[in-house]
């Protein structure tokens, strides 16, 4: 709490003096926090309010217009309610101030997004050995470097394109909390601590705190990324990402389980294949299993899945 007060302070010892002959011109250029600025009109006001494009990059956080805080201390806070506005959101993961992406850890998927021994698992597995190099996946500033409960110890870095990356069960940090990474910069060493059996990789990606399956953006198996932008759907945080959610549907009644975004079993037994799809996500997402699926539509399970196939399930 100290550190974002002093950092806030900081800014704004900076920020004032250079705004003040600056640019007063353009001061209804891009005001994103008069909502905000009524309800708390001390220290917060600097880092919500001003959004001058020149400064940003030199003194600002990662995606500051987006998340309007910077918080060291909750790993996850919950901004999406107050920041996500419209109903999707493009995503652009690589631009020209990014150096690109890389794979935290080139290895095999040992557990996916989604539920598992009764608990919601908001990331993807990456198995290694302890001590393996783990890097960043996009350029941006870490925000969190410490051990953490279930996570370990555990790296959380913004990045520029709006986007949170975790890396969590590190043996060994090797960054700092407000350091400067870039793309394939080493932050840790692979590991076995917090809530872990074995030594993984435990990789999320979030924006604004929500969680997003990472093979929805991430292709494990050429290691990079499926495409440039990320079109990201309100709708999708209320179900398909919302792990819980969807498993209280399940519990209370299967009548509505279906998440209304899909088409499933409700319109006849078929589905659409959606950008992402595995058969094990269609399986998943359909309560059946990848045999099932196999079987009723005469494939095998290696099929490559073409994009709105239709499927039977
Ligand atoms: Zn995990």
């Amino acid at each position: 709490m100290k550190k974002t007060i002093l950092h806030t302070t900081i800014l704004a010892a900076i920020l004032v003096p250079m705004l003040s002959f600056a640019s007063i011109g353009d001061k209804n250029k891009k005001v994103s926090g008069d909502k905000k600025r009524k309800k708390d009109d001390t220290t917060q006001t600097v880092s919500t309010s001003i959004a001058y494009d020149d400064v940003d990059s030199l003194l600002m956080f990662p995606s500051h217009d987006l998340y309007g805080t910077w918080d060291t201390a909750s790993c996850h806070p919950n901004l999406f309610e107050q920041q996500f506005a419209g109903d999707s959101a493009t995503v652009y993961l690589l631009d020209d101030w990014n150096c690109g992406f890389t794979m935290p850890y080139t290895g095999t998927i040992t557990s996916e997004f989604g539920w598992r021994r009764r608990r919601p698992h908001y990331g993807t597995d990456i198995g290694l050995h302890t001590g393996d190099t783990v890097v960043a996946a996009f350029d941006g500033k870490v925000r969190i470097a410490r051990f953490m409960g279930g996570y370990g110890n555990v790296v959380i870095i913004r990045h520029n394109n709006g986007l949170e990356t975790v890396y969590a069960h590190l043996s060994k940090i090797l960054v700092q909390p407000e350091e400067a990474v870039v793309s394939g910069m080493q932050i840790g060493l692979g590991g076995n601590t917090g809530h872990s059996y074995g030594s993984h990789l435990h990789f999320e990606i979030r924006y604004l705190g929500k969680a997003i399956d990472t093979e929805d953006l991430v292709d494990y198996q050429k290691n990079e990324l499926k495409n440039s932008s990320f079109v990201i759907y309100k709708s999708d945080f209320g179900a398909k990402y919302d792990l819980r959610s969807i498993h209280a549907h399940q519990v209370v009644s299967r009548s509505h389980a279906a998440p209304v975004s899909y088409k499933s079993t409700a319109t006849g037994g078929f589905v659409y294949v959606k950008k992402g799809d595995t058969l094990d996500k269609i399986a998943r997402r359909n309560h059946t299993t990848i045999v099932a699926l196999c079987k009723k539509n005469g494939i095998k399970s290696t099929k490559v899945l073409k994009l709105g196939q239709k499927l039977r399930v």
